[in-house]
């Protein structure tokens, strides 16, 4: 993938004028710290030579410059630092948000492909190497290139030959500071890649917690827990090893050039070609040579990094939602709730097999009807196509005669309720969660429609009520109270058509005729779709439809259908009867 230079320099749009102040303030800062040897060669040279009285008052007057070049320095690097930084993470922040209401736009397919762990890398790791990215690279490269060239160009001035000599050690050191900087950055690449591993053995271990103890298995855990914990003490020390180099080889070739400089210094100052203060200054300029050098290689690396960060960020930001508006889709009102498949086929994706070939189905408003099926035989994926989770292959789904990749999203979602088997709860209050189907719902709303849910008795029990935190720390509802919370959102939302998606299949008996009343509640007045492996969720139904891999089957009310004989009376008899 090529770099998209323009969308990168894109997000400094907003920071251009700080941004180009901090720049400019960097630039001054480093010029000012070229001034500071020089102010050293002119007392030691020039001030030191004159008679005492004026010696004296110009080094207390230089002394003084110096001082206020100190203040002035820090208070400029201060503003670097801080602003510089502060722009960085405005930007990575902008486009973490980006990212993620782009991730927010993205459907099913993209989200069955991807891991939910791999994205939260991006969203925090990728973009956080970006921001150093962003405002290092541009003051770092100021900062050091004037440094280095300026202090090449002094000391070229006060003494060529030195300069060059000292010169001829850069490129070694250049050479082998990217060398070591490559080893560590790959030693710490590695590292995080052990620490994740060890986290998420933590994780796997401990979520499993009840399996490992219901084993006895403790000691296997520890035991594969251990080995991730020496992979990553194995890849500590190569870091430190590659880091020790780094840091040693860097002291050693400062070491290198200032005895070259002594030596050389000295022998010509015995030669009388060079003083003292040139001798000083030559030392004290050293640093400006070797940091830059170090310096820049280490950004190289981070400026891989964040250039790979990027075109990650990109990466994803380049995904187009692959279910989205039509520019002339139209807003769904009035819904009165018929729905029609007409002779879909539909499969997840190129290389899957079809769940679909040449499904037909009619519901009419209002009506209740069941599907049945094996597992396995696309009840979910059936319903999933009516709120367009997913676009079928060919032929079409339409509500009220609208084909539902006509209607514009936020109506058509709007219109369809569902209950799943899993219930996800958000963090939050009980009032929050139930809130979620109809937000700006007003408390009472809420109530009424938790009271419709029958959950307002067990609401009220709860510790604090309705403002009951919910998630880790919050209350423990049974898979019952959950699932009647579920249901009291989708009557907040109110929706003309409702799926309910084998929504008492994980329930005990008792839970499931609680829930069950309350879904019947719901059911009361739209058009539903059930899909259920009870008997006593069927049973009532307007019509059953039996889905089985060659497609829908049959279909009639219950005494019909086991009349008939078929699939569905053999799905009876081997599934539904002890359920009864
Ligand atoms: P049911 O609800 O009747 O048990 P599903 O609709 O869940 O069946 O699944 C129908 C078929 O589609 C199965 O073969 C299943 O493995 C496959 N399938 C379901 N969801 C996906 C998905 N997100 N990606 C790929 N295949 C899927
Ligand atoms: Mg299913």
């Amino acid at each position: 993938m090529t770099f998209p230079i323009k969308k990168f320099l894109s997000y400094y749009k907003p920071y251009k004028g700080i941004f180009l102040t901090v720049l400019g303030c960097a630039l001054f800062v480093s010029c000012l710290q070229l001034v500071f040897p020089l102010l050293v060669r002119y007392i030691t040279n020039d001030v030191l030579e004159s008679d005492l009285a004026t010696a004296l008052t110009d080094v207390y007057w230089i002394g003084g410059i110096m001082l206020l070049l100190i203040v002035v320095q820090n208070i400029g690097n201060y503003f670097v630092d801080y602003k510089g930084h502060e722009i960085g993470a405005r930007m990575e922040s902008d486009m973490r948000s980006e990212l993620f209401s782009h991730l927010q736009t993205l459907s099913f397919r993209f989200y069955d492909k991807e891991k939910t762990g791999q994205l939260m890398s991006r969203v925090t790791n990728d973009l956080l190497m970006l921001s150093e990215l962003y405002h290092h690279a541009p003051e770092d490269y100021t900062r050091y290139l004037v440094r280095f060239i300026g202090a090449f160009v002094i000391l070229f001035m006060i003494n060529a030959p030195l300069t060059l000599a000292v010169f001829c050690f850069l490129p070694v050191l250049g050479v082998l500071s990217l060398f070591f900087n490559r080893m560590l950055n790959r030693a710490m690449t590695r590292n995080k890649e052990r620490i994740a591993d060890v986290n998420a053995q933590v994780e796997d271990s401990l979520a499993g917690i009840r399996v490992v103890k219901s084993f006895a298995n403790e000691k296997l855990e520890v035991e594969k827990f251990n080995r991730e914990n020496d992979r990553f003490l194995f890849s500590r020390k190569h870091t430190y090893r590659a880091e020790a180099y780094f840091y040693n080889s860097a002291e050693a070739f400062v070491q290198l050039i200032t005895v070259t400089i002594v030596i050389f210094g000295s022998a010509s100052i015995l030669n009388q070609t060079f003083d003292l203060a040139d001798l000083i200054t030559f030392l004290l300029y050293i640093g400006f040579l070797i940091e830059p050098i170090q310096k820049l290689t280490h950004m190289s690396m981070q400026f891989q990094e964040g250039v790979t960060g990027f075109q990650r960020f990109m990466a994803i930001m380049n995904v187009k939602p692959d279910i989205e508006n039509r520019s002339d889709a139209i807003p769904l009102s009035n819904v009165q709730g018929a729905i029609e498949f007409r002779e879909v086929a539909f499969r997840y994706g190129d290389h899957l097999d079809d769940v679909f070939t040449d499904l037909s189905l009619t519901i009419v408003p209002g009506e209740y009807v069941a599907i049945v099926g094996p597992s396995g035989a696309g009840k979910t994926t059936l319903s999933s196509l009516i709120p367009r989770f997913y676009d079928v292959t060919a032929g079409s789904v339409s509500i009220d005669g609208h084909d539902v990749r006509d209607i514009e999203l936020h109506s058509l979602r709007s219109a369809i309720g569902i209950v799943q088997q899993d219930v996800y709860l958000f963090a939050g209050s009980v009032m929050d969660n139930i809130r979620y189907g109809l937000p700006g719902a007003s408390d009472d709303e809420v109530m009424d429609a938790a009271k419709k849910a029958n959950a307002h008795s067990f609401i009220e029990r709860l510790p604090h009520g309705y403002h009951s935190e919910i998630g880790q720390r919050g209350v423990r509802l049974s898979g019952g109270q959950k699932q009647r919370l579920s249901i009291a959102r989708v009557f907040l939302k109110n929706p003309p058509i409702l799926i309910l998606d084998e929504a008492t299949s994980s329930l005990d008996n008792e839970s499931e005729s609680i829930v069950k009343r309350s879904l019947d509640n719901l059911a009361r007045g739209r058009t539903t779709l059930v899909i259920a492996h009870r008997l006593s969720t069927i049973r009532n139904a307007e019509r059953i439809v039996v889905l089985t891999e060659e497609g829908l089957t049959e279909q009639g009310t219950h005494d019909a259908l086991l009349s008939h004989n078929g699939a569905y009376a053999s799905l009876y008899a081997h599934h539904f009867e002890y359920q009864v």
